[in-house]
């Protein structure tokens, strides 16, 4: 099967292509990675796309390597497409949310906010006797809004995004604009956030792969970021 002409990928970044760390700034891609994605990419004519919580710069900065990237969840778009605009989508307010969210976190132990904007997240280890209490507060702040925002938890951190904004919609929206439309999507991830991108790839005709636990939405399981790259190889060597 010729695989890269026919499909998309969308690929989360922190526990599925690269090992989760305590904290988001320990993580570290190894040349394999830059290596299986830099093939991928071009095996694929460039429909090959990072969608991760972290900002886009951030992931360009772990990488490496430029790609198109959904930011922040998909907040932040970039095709790398002369004929197509970044997007860059944002929130009334957000000052005054980010000042909420720092009076949340001097409450809850050794909480970091970081400022994405328009997402927020708070980064605290799950082992700490204080992350109940933050995701508490976190999410009583998403339910105060009137539905404007979302309440997210993942690996050591709790995240505050539009609530329109979701992997899912990331994969829809990449769906429009060339190389990614018309192609199969398949979806990559390993945490709750990229359930939505599962079953956006499913909707579309494609499937998603769940990296180190099963997932719901992912029809397939790899039992770690090693595996999945040894998958992307096989297929970007393929072409
Ligand atoms: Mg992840």
């Amino acid at each position: 099967m010729d695989a890269t002409r026919h499909d998309a990928f969308f690929l989360d970044l922190d526990g599925t292509l690269i090992e989760t760390t305590p904290t988001p700034d320990e993580a570290r891609a190894t040349p394999r990675v830059r290596d299986v994605l830099f093939r991928l990419a071009r095996a694929t004519d460039g429909a090959t796309m990072i969608v991760s919580g972290r900002a886009i710069a951030k992931v360009d900065e772990l990488l490496g390597l430029r790609l198109p990237v959904a930011g922040q969840h998909g907040a932040e778009m970039r095709f790398l497409n002369p004929a197509f605009d970044d997007i860059r989508i944002g929130i009334s307010g957000y000052d005054r949310l980010l000042a909420r969210c720092a009076g949340i976190a001097r409450t809850c132990g050794d909480a970091r906010v970081e400022a994405k904007n328009p997402t927020i997240a708070l980064h605290l280890s799950r082992a700490d006797p204080a992350f109940d209490r933050l995701l508490q507060k976190v999410g009583r702040l998403a339910a105060a809004s009137h539905g404007r925002l979302a309440c997210i938890v993942a690996h050591n951190v709790v995240e505050l995004r539009p609530a329109d904004i979701h992997k899912g919609m990331a994969v829809a929206g990449a769906a429009m604009f060339g190389p990614f439309g018309g192609r199969r999507p398949i979806f990559a991830g390993n945490d709750t956030p990229d359930i939505d991108g599962f079953r956006a790839a499913e909707a579309r005709g494609g499937f998603g792969i769940a990296v180190g636990t099963p997932q719901p939405g992912a029809r397939h399981l790899l039992a770690s970021p090693d595996a999945l790259l040894d998958a992307l190889d096989a297929v970007a060597g393929s072409a």
